[in-house]
C-alpha cells in the first residue's frame, strides 16, 4: 500500500497568517496519525507578486511552529515546462482554446447584457463567468491572432471537457480531520464556466499546476480550506481528462479574522511573524487554533 502523502502548498505573496498555521498544522497531525509523509510545495507561479521574501517567510514561520516536511521542496515556478506538456495535450484534444477578451471587454460585455436585462451567471466564487465568445472564432481567426501577438490565455472549453469524459464526476470527501467516515460529492466543473489553464503572462494557472504537483508528488490526502471546496470540482475533471490519479479530500474550517471575516493576508496582526514579535509562543498559536 501507498504510504499517505499529505501536502502543505502555500503562495509566497503575503506573510502566513493563522489561516496558515491551522492548515499546515493539521496536514502535519494528520500526516503523523497515519504514519505518513508531510510535503511543502511552493505554489509561486504569480511571478508578480510571489516574492523570496515571502518564501523565506513561510519557512521561518514553519520551522518556529516546529512543522518538518520531507524533501525536496517542490517550487511549482521550476516546473512550467512539466504544466505545458499537459496543455500540450488539452491543445491537440482541442479542449482548451485561446481567449483573447481582455478584461475590461469582458467587463463592459457582462454589463451590456446585465443592462438589457439578462442575468449573467457567476461562479461559486461569485465571479461572472467568462463570456467565451472566442470559441466561435475559425481556426484561421485564431491563428492570425496568434501569430499577431495578440494576447491571450488558454481557457478549458469545460462543456466539451465533459463531454469527453462523459460520467458524472464525485469526490471523496471525509467528514472530519479522523477520517473516520466519508462521503461522495458531486463535482460541479460548470459551475465555473471556462476556466484559465495557462495565464497571459505564465504558461499555467492554479488549476492546473495543481492537479499536475498532487500527481506528481503521488499526494493521496489533499488537506485544504473550505474556500476550495467548490474548485475541487475542477480539479477532477482535469484528473479524468489527463488520467491523473484521484486523491482524498478534506477541506477544513476556515479561522476568521478579528472583524468575524475570512482572514487574509492583508490581516498584518493576525500574520505569524507580527505575533511571534509580539511574543506569543507555538504553543499559543496551537491554544488559539484549538479554541
Ligand atoms: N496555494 C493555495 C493557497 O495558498 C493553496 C492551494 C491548495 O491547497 O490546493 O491558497
Amino acid at each position: 500500500m501507498t504510504r499517505p502523502t499529505f501536502r502543505f502548498a502555500p503562495s509566497p505573496n503575503g506573510e502566513l497568517h493563522l489561516g496558515h498555521a491551522y492548515s499546515a498544522l493539521l496536514n502535519a497531525a494528520m500526516a503523523r496519525k497515519t504514519g505518513g509523509r508531510l510535503l511543502l510545495r511552493i505554489e509561486d507561479i504569480d511571478l508578480t507578486r510571489c516574492t523570496p521574501e515571502f518564501e523565506a517567510g513561510i519557512f521561518r514561520d514553519l520551522e518556529w511552529l516546529g512543522i518538518e516536511w520531507e524533501e525536496p521542496v517542490r517550487r511549482q515556478s521550476e516546473h512550467l515546462a512539466e504544466y505545458g506538456g499537459l496543455l500540450d495535450r488539452l491543445i491537440a484534444w482541442e479542449l482548451v482554446y485561446p481567449a483573447f477578451m481582455s478584461r475590461g471587454e469582458t467587463r463592459a460585455h457582462i454589463a451590456q447584457a446585465e443592462e438589457s436585462g439578462r442575468t449573467w451567471p457567476r461562479d461559486p466564487d461569485g465571479v461572472p463567468l467568462y463570456p467565451g465568445l472566442d470559441k466561435a472564432l475559425s481556426a484561421s481567426e485564431r491563428k492570425k491572432r496568434m501569430a499577431n501577438g495578440e494576447p491571450f490565455a488558454w481557457r478549458l472549453d469545460t462543456a466539451a471537457a465533459m463531454a469527453r469524459v462523459d460520467k458524472p464526476l464525485t469526490w471523496t470527501e471525509f467528514a472530519g480531520p479522523d477520517m473516520d467516515t466519508a462521503r461522495k460529492v458531486e463535482a460541479r466543473p460548470d459551475l465555473w464556466g471556462d476556466v484559465v489553464l495557462a495565464r497571459r503572462d505564465v504558461p499555467t494557472s492554479y488549476h492546473l499546476s495543481v492537479v499536475a504537483d498532487d500527481a506528481l508528488q503521488s499526494i493521496t490526502h489533499v488537506v485544504r480550506g473550505l474556500d476550495l471546496f467548490a474548485a475541487t470540482g475542477i480539479h477532477r475533471l482535469l484528473q479524468e481528462l489527463l488520467e491523473l490519479p484521484e486523491p482524498a479530500y478534506f477541506h477544513h474550517r476556515l479561522i476568521p479574522g478579528p472583524d468575524g471575516r475570512k482572514l487574509s493576508k492583508s490581516f498584518r496582526d493576525t500574520g505569524l511573524s507580527a505575533l511571534r514579535s509580539a511574543g506569543r509562543t507555538p504553543d499559543e498559536i496551537k491554544a488559539m487554533l484549538e479554541a
